[in-house]
C-alpha cells in the first residue's frame, strides 16, 4: 500500500511517494530531495498536524486580532479549532502574545494573539 504526499516545507514541494506495511508502519519514502521532507513525509502519514492561524472581531476595536496555535493540532481538528476561535468574545485592548484561548478544542493547546490590537 502507498500515498502520494507533497511536501509543504519548502516552495519545491515534491512530490513523494510513502509506502506503508500492513500494519500501517511507514516502510520507505521516495520522492524527497532532502532529509526535512522524508520527516515530513512520516509525520503527515501517521499524524497529519497543522498550526492554525486565523482573525477574530474583538469588542471596541473595529480591527480583528490575528491569532495563531501555539502548536500544531491535529489536522482533522482544524476546523472545530477555527469555529471555536470565531465564537470568542473579545475585548480590546489584546496585546501580541496574549492567551486569548486556552485548551481550544480540549487539545491542551492555546490561541495565541499575534498582534497588538486597541
Ligand atoms: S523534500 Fe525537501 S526540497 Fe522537497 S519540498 Fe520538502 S523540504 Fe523542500
Amino acid at each position: 500500500m502507498s500515498r502520494r504526499i507533497t511536501c509543504i516545507q519548502c516552495p519545491m514541494g515534491c512530490v513523494m511517494n510513502v509506502g506503508f506495511a500492513e500494519n500501517g508502519e511507514v516502510t520507505s519514502v521516495e520522492g524527497n530531495s532532502c532529509g526535512r521532507g522524508k520527516k515530513y513525509a512520516q509525520a503527515e502519514a501517521i499524524n497529519p498536524v497543522r498550526t492554525v492561524c486565523g482573525t477574530v472581531c474583538a469588542r471596541g476595536c473595529l480591527e480583528p486580532v490575528s491569532y495563531r496555535t501555539s502548536a500544531p493540532v491535529p489536522k482533522a481538528l482544524a476546523g472545530d479549532v477555527a469555529r471555536e476561535a470565531a465564537g470568542l468574545s473579545l475585548c480590546a485592548p489584546i496585546v501580541l502574545g496574549d492567551v486569548i484561548c486556552e485548551n481550544v478544542c480540549d487539545t491542551g493547546i492555546s490561541l495565541i494573539a499575534t498582534k497588538s490590537i486597541g
